[in-house]
């Protein structure tokens, strides 16, 4: 069981640009529960939930050491409308982060040499929504990891979420999705799919 998933918000300019949010001036830490992992192939969407947007991010396992010893994909699944209003009055997010079934994880793979070189890519039903490069990103993987751990109990086996590039948009049940990273000489890295369906529970 993975404890804890430390995230980023807004650490794509366009993505920040996107919600109408200001970039922030130190990276914008909020915390999904360990427990909101999900392998497998289908993501589903909670009955009761608002719309869900997908905001598929980089994900950088730390090692015993506390450095990252593994990636993967992550989608960090966002109630977007839960989340408007729980910002509109200054509230903590964690309803809208953090509900069961909000984190579907690809399988990891070796941590990759060279993480600023990174292309990663969401398509839904086969149209590209999410499509951005690891360089983008204001706080690189290298300066949240000493961010993170010099304010937060990370323990070997969490992850860090590294934040999502413009183009969130919201699931429908049926929608089929499918994560891509690949490498600078865009060799395939990782993909996975899911297929999306609407949650009894
Ligand atoms: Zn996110």
């Amino acid at each position: 069981m993975i404890r804890n998933l430390w995230c980023v918000g807004r650490n794509y300019a366009e993505h920040a640009r996107e919600l109408g949010n200001e970039l922030p001036p130190e990276p914008l830490i909020f915390l999904k529960a360990g427990s909101c992992v999900v392998r497998g192939e289908r993501i589903e969407l909670p009955a009761w939930a608002g719309e869900i947007h997908h905001e598929l991010e980089i994900a950088l396992e730390f090692g015993e050491d506390r450095c990252f010893r593994s990636l993967a994909l992550a989608l960090d699944l966002t109630d977007r409308t839960a989340q408007n209003r729980l910002k509109s009055k200054g509230q903590p997010w964690t309803l809208a982060k953090s509900f069961r079934g909000s984190c579907p994880l690809t399988p990891s793979i070796p941590l990759p040499r060279d993480l600023s070189a990174l292309r990663l890519r969401l398509l839904v039903n086969g149209e590209v929504r999410q499509d951005g490069l690891s360089s983008q990103m204001l706080f690189n993987p290298e300066s949240l990891r000493q961010f993170v751990l010099k304010r937060f109990p990370v323990e070997p086996g969490d992850w860090l979420l590294t934040g999502t590039p413009a183009g969130v948009a919201s699931l429908q049940p049926g929608d089929v999705v499918r994560a891509l990273l690949t490498g600078p000489d865009t060799s395939d890295l990782l993909h996975a799919d899911w297929t999306v369906v609407l949650s009894s529970t």
